[in-house]
């Protein structure tokens, strides 16, 4: 595996670059951050005691808009992690052709163990901590893994409170009675499902038939696994972090969703056959969606990957290094910068609609975010095709020169 995974993320960009014109220079500015902020700040817990928090804000790159990117709470974020996300934020923006620009946040924390309360507190303290680089026209933070439209409430409610104003554009993915916009929840879901439909239709197969195993059952995946059920397809097998389970009939998300809210995961669900998550990912099936963290799939378990189609819709889900096991064995990759792109896609419609003082319809939200996702599917498919090249490849050359034509057009 690579050194680090910003090493892994800068080594496929290195590899997009030989399929453009850009120039050397433009590639030494995109492979390092324009500003990375650690943070620590100390939260007094329910028990008494006072307790200091480390996080990251890292801004990749300002290039075509100010900074977007999600906020992680989780216990193994790290610099070196963040750095990597907001790297991807960038070329992800870009594939879908938003104005902004990509970065990311991490708070070392794990929520699982936290009270409500002390997740306030968290969440206020990392504001006031990184209040200075935050903005609606500097940098645009949203939700990620373990981090919620509440964690947004409170952050947008902190910020607007040290700015003594009314601040709603500066954080997305916030509840719709505090200027969320619709469809924002499960827009990640739902730009994934788009693409699943048209991979599908690109390999000459059918959704009514197709076998689906969903790897991560968070918002991401659970609205995944929705929607191609209600399209048709069979949902083999779905997992979290404590397992997996598996029935060859199909099983029902909404079901699955219950077991979970009343039992803190998927496995207590009674009608199925229990299954690891490494089990999972070598299912053979049409479609795997890893939904969850990075680096699942690596060179010690590519070889025994059998899906057709993968979706990415976690960020990273394939380390740089087993690619090429994966695209050998004739995988079709939907990559992350576009498979789980419908997030920030729908977090842009959230920022314009808050600037503007609109509100746009389901109908509007959902509409343009399928232009978005088939026209740029569309648009990769071809050009990996064109070039022979992978569907990942196609979309790291198409984020590429549209992030270096910005930058080329600003530095002559
Ligand atoms: N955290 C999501 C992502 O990784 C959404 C980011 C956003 O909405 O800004 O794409």
């Amino acid at each position: 595996m690579a050194e680090s995974i910003f090493d892994g993320a800068l080594s496929r960009m290195n590899d997009a670059s030989k399929y453009t014109t850009v120039k050397q220079s433009t590639l030494d500015r995109l492979a390092h951050a324009e500003r990375e902020l650690t943070v620590s700040f100390p939260v007094r817990m329910d028990s008494g005691e006072l307790k200091t928090f480390t996080g990251y804000r890292v801004l990749h790159s300002s290039i075509r808009g100010p900074g977007k990117g999600g906020i992680r709470f989780h216990p193994d974020s790290s610099l070196d992690e963040v750095r990597a996300l907001a790297f991807w934020m960038a070329f992800k923006c870009a594939v879908v052709n938003i104005p902004l620009g990509g970065a990311k946040g991490g708070v070392i924390c794990n929520p699982k163990e936290l009270s409500k309360t002390e997740l306030e507190k968290i969440s206020r303290e990392y504001v006031r901590a990184i209040y200075d680089v935050m903005g609606p026209d500097k940098d645009i933070p949203a939700p990620d893994v373990y981090t919620t439209p509440t964690v947004m409430a409170w952050m947008e409610d902190e910020f607007s409170k040290i700015a003594r104003g009314n601040y709603p554009a500066t954080i997305t993915g916030k509840p719709v009675s505090l200027g969320g916009s619709l469809g924002r929840s499960d827009a990640t879901g739902t730009g994934g499902f788009y693409t699943a439909a048209e991979a599908i239709k690109a390999l000459g197969k059918d959704m009514k038939t197709a076998t689906v195993a969903v790897q991560g059952f968070g918002n991401a995946g659970y609205h995944f696994a929705r929607l191609m059920h209600s399209a048709g397809a069979t949902i083999v097998a779905v997992s979290d972090s404590k397992g997996g389970i598996y029935s060859k009939e199909g099983l029902d998300p909404d079901k699955i969703l219950n077991a979970k809210k009343q039992a803190g995961s998927v496995t207590a669900f009674n009608n199925a056959t229990m299954m690891t998550n490494e089990e999972l990912l070598e299912l053979d099936v049409d479609i795997l969606a890893p939904a969850a963290l990075e680096d699942v799939i690596t060179t010690a378990n590519a070889n025994k990957i059998n899906a057709k189609i993968i979706i990415e819709l976690a960020n990273g889900p394939v380390s740089p290094d087993a690619d090429r096991i994966i695209d050998e064995k004739g995988i079709l990759v939907v990559p992350d910068i576009l498979a789980n792109a419908g997030g920030v896609t729908v977090s842009y419609f959230e920022w314009v609609q808050n600037r503007t003082g609109e509100r746009w319809t389901l109908e509007k939200v959902q509409k343009r975010l399928k232009e978005i996702m088939v026209a740029e599917f569309k648009e990769l498919h071809m050009l990996s095709e064109e070039k022979k090249i992978s569907m990942r490849l196609a979309a790291y050359v198409l984020g590429l020169k549209r992030i270096a034509e910005a930058f080329e057009a600003k530095t002559g």
